[in-house]
């Protein structure tokens, strides 16, 4: 029957028709007794591209065979690697490719983007973020307000739903930007929410804090290799993401940062520097005074992470061979069937067991859906998980389930819906 129900022959014919079908075959799925996991939490760690190992080795040859001399004289030089992964963000997030740099990993980075767009004054001091934000980043922003002397609870303001509701609505946003007005210094949010999946409306936003003399800046864990981005025509003043999310980079993978031109010509921002950051071609000089190198590429500290970055190197070869717009296109589809089949599976019980707390428009979502199986959540996902799912809990109610369009399958989507439906029908039988 549920292949009835949950219309397993339109993922079937989704599949066959898909340009990017072979891409699942370039990646290791995780297994128990040789059996393959249904992944469902690219959200959380993307799997790992079969041609992550040969990156990897490469530079751990060189490194066998020229110690130090790697730096110039290796395969890909070890002194200018970062720049080899800098292309693939162009069309990825919009951007100029001085606008960008890999380097350390998230949280770090966040700190080092609010070390100088963060410059609070008795007036001006206040950052907004949504509420329910990733822990990492309210820790993150209650510290810098008490290095700087404020209290958190003055200077950080966060932004709740309506009561009733899951989701911000852009107007409250905006509204509460303009509220906020010459006290706001910063709006930090992320770019989709971790936890509701909600893609916020990052334009609108930036110029709403511009309008009021702030800065906008977007932790984009969640929307790296999710969704579009056009960062540099929005005018966002940076950004930062990880890229072991739907990157595939690996577990603890280098994490980027976006800083707009506008502020990157600028070599006299302040900031927190290392050698690393200091102009290129004087680098090896070790002169005493620190000389930004213009662009993202000044904010740099320590030489590159080789090692994690040959990870990311790899992911990206494969992820810029499919391209964004296609993997977006497959997206959009991927999900809405899954919304699809919960809308069946409530419409078979009769009665609404599962219910979507992510937007409804996929322009405000990504590949992620968060759902709530209302009197059920704990025994659901234990029973997903002895069945072979891999999706994700979150306290209190919330399970999150990523079909990620680079290697989910519209079949796999199927799969899952059907092992949630033989759930409800077995508890009904009890
Ligand atoms: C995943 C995630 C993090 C994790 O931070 P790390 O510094 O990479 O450990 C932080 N913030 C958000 C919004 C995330 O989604």
């Amino acid at each position: 029957m549920n292949t009835v129900i949950l219309d397993k022959s339109y993922a079937l014919q989704a599949d066959a028709a898909d340009p990017l079908r072979t891409f699942r075959q370039e990646f290791f799925f995780p297994t128990r007794e040789e059996k393959p996991y249904l992944y469902f939490c690219g959200n959380s760690l993307g799997l790992q591209p079969k041609n992550t190992v040969k990156f990897v080795i490469q530079e751990l040859e060189d490194w066998q065979k020229m110690g130090v001399e790697g730096h110039f004289h290796g395969k890909n030089p070890w002194f200018y690697y970062h720049h080899f992964l800098h292309p693939a963000y162009t069309s990825l997030l919009g951007a100029r490719e001085k606008e960008i740099v890999m380097m350390n990993t998230l949280t770090v980075n966040l700190h080092l983007m609010m070390a100088t767009f963060y410059r609070p004054t008795a007036q001006r001091y206040k950052i907004l973020i949504e509420g329910q934000a990733f822990p990492s980043d309210q820790y993150a922003l209650d510290s810098q307000a008490l290095l700087r002397g404020f209290d958190p609870a003055q200077a950080i303001v966060e932004i709740f739903p309506r009561t009733g509701e899951y989701i911000l609505r852009t107007e409250d946003i905006i509204a509460q930007i303009d509220d906020l007005g010459p006290s706001l210094a910063l709006v930090m949010m992320g770019g989709v929410n971790y936890y509701t999946g909600q893609f916020f409306n990052l334009p609108e936003i930036t110029r709403a804090a511009h309008r009021c003399g702030a800065i906008a800046g977007f932790d984009l864990a969640h929307a790296a290799g999710n969704i579009p981005l056009k960062l540099h025509e929005w005018q966002v003043d940076f950004a930062v993401w990880c890229t072991y999310k739907y990157l595939n980079s690996g577990p603890g993978g280098v994490g980027g940062c976006f800083i707009h031109q506008y502020h990157g010509d600028n070599t006299h921002l302040p900031r927190m520097a290392g050698w690393w950051g200091h102009d290129e071609k004087e680098r090896f000089k070790m002169e005493r005074h620190f000389n930004a190198q213009s662009g993202a590429q000044g904010w740099q500290i320590s030489n590159a992470q080789i090692l994690p970055m040959a990870a990311h190197w790899a992911a990206m070869e494969g992820f810029n061979r499919a391209g964004m717009p296609a993997l977006r296109n497959k997206s959009v589809k991927l999900t809405a069937y899954l919304e699809d089949c919960i809308h069946k599976i409530n419409k078979t019980l009769r009665r609404t067991e599962i219910e979507i707390i992510t937007p409804a428009d996929p322009e405000s979502r990504g590949c992620q859906l968060s759902i709530r199986a209302i009197h059920h959540g704990r025994s659901l996902h234990k029973y997903l998980t002895e069945q072979l799912v891999i999706a994700d809990w979150r306290e209190p109610d919330v399970i999150r389930v990523a079909p990620v369009p680079l290697y989910n399958s519209f079949e796999d989507v199927y799969q899952l819906a059907s092992l949630i439906l033989d759930y409800f029908q077995q508890e009904t039988q009890h």
